[in-house]
């Protein structure tokens, strides 16, 4: 379903995207996934004062500007001449090891970033009924999966992400990861699962608004889920 979508789009896409710094599927799932180097920074699919008063528009700037923009960069020049050089971003995840620590930081702040902000969103939205259903089948009740969720991302201990991913056996699961790691990262995770919303907790992702206060700036994400996309990412993961 979403390939089909994605053909469909691409044969308009060649004037609009000049048109938009980081392409115009900077705002879809396969797109920064399927990406190879050089790789380039997406656009945010918002303005950087768009999700205010819940993520101030300075931490967006110095986030998305600064510190992701660091991770497309470093992430190109670490994979120049190696064999990771030809390979998609979701390829380099699976295949990265604890012996490349430049590629596995990198290649994971990029895809993390790059599904962060499309997860994001200054629209009021709610999961979908299939979304809904899944999340009641997996964890009892939206309740249950959002205390779960919210206590993953208040334990990191340090930097990480706490995440809902889906398993292979298609179940719904919160996880939480350090530094810039995920499930994708096949040889370096017990077993993989797709991300389908992850929250970056990172002190450069709320500490300018919210300082040692994680908590009120994890409530504060509740605000801005973009679960159209969140729920997209559940349909399309296998
Ligand atoms: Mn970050």
């Amino acid at each position: 379903m979403y390939k089909r979508e994605f053909l469909k789009v691409a044969g308009m896409a060649g004037i609009a995207a000049m048109a938009i710094p980081g392409g115009i599927f900077a705002n879809d799932r396969a797109p920064f996934a399927a990406q190879k180097a050089p790789f380039t920074l997406p656009a945010l699919p918002f303005a950087y004062d768009a999700l205010e008063p819940n993520i101030d528009k300075m931490t967006m700037e110095i986030h998305h500007d600064k510190h992701h923009a660091g991770y497309v960069n470093n992430l190109n020049k670490a994979v120049k001449g190696t064999a990771f050089e030809k390979l998609s971003l979701e390829e380099i995840l699976a295949k990265v090891t604890d012996k490349d620590a430049a590629i596995r930081n990198n290649a994971g702040g990029h895809f993390n970033h790059s599904l962060f902000w499309t997860i994001l969103s200054p629209k009021k939205s709610d999961p979908s009924p299939d979304l809904k259903a899944a999340i009641n089948a997996s964890f009892g009740s939206f309740d249950a999966f959002k205390n779960e969720f919210n206590t993953a991302a208040k334990t990191v201990f340090g930097s990480g992400w706490a995440w809902l991913v889906k398993n292979k056996q298609g179940k719904l699961e919160v996880t939480k990861s350090a530094n810039q790691d995920n499930t994708l990262m096949a040889k370096l995770v017990d077993k993989t699962a797709t991300p389908i919303m992850g929250l970056d907790v990172w002190e450069h992702a709320y500490y300018l608004k919210y300082q040692n206060k994680r908590p009120d700036y994890i409530n504060a994400f509740w605000n801005v889920i973009n679960w159209d996309e969140v729920g997209k990412r559940f349909a399309a993961a296998k």
